[in-house]
């Protein structure tokens, strides 16, 4: 997959400020806020602050420092939202057209507040 970024994209806008969003927490390379539309009580996205697409793209580009800051602050949402320690969550990522990626803006949902079933159906 190439990786293309598309700095129309929604989360590009939302970073520069031009969307609103409802922030749980930010640091300089990494934002976290609800999803929109969320698909469980809990339901927050993790997003570097770097132009990468996918979860892929962030992992083989991104420096060390972006990367330890994304996941630092993806561990703070987590206790911040109360799933851990807790009940659980579910952290996943889509990429690309098998994944049903909609944004190409690299994040992390992080899902809670109930039970959340399988993590996919089967075929
Ligand atoms: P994907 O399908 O790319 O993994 O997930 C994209 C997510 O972004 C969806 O859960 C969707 O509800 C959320 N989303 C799309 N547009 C916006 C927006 O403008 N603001 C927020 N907070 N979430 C959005």
């Amino acid at each position: 997959m190439a990786h293309d970024y598309d700095s129309t994209n929604i989360f590009a806008r939302i970073l520069r400020g031009e969307i609103p969003n409802k922030t749980v927490m930010e640091t300089d390379h990494t934002l976290a806020f609800h999803d929109i539309k969320p698909a469980a009580p809990v339901h927050v996205l993790v997003i570097p602050k770097g132009p990468y697409v996918t979860f892929d793209h962030f992992a083989a580009a991104a420096s060390a420092e972006e990367i330890t800051d994304f996941h630092r602050t993806a561990a703070a949402v987590c206790a911040l939202v109360g799933v851990a320690p807790g009940e659980g969550y579910r952290a996943i990522t889509n990429a690309g057209a098998h994944g049903m990626q909609e944004v190409p803006h690299y994040h992390l949902h992080i899902l809670g507040g109930r039970v959340l079933g399988r993590l996919i159906e089967r075929a």
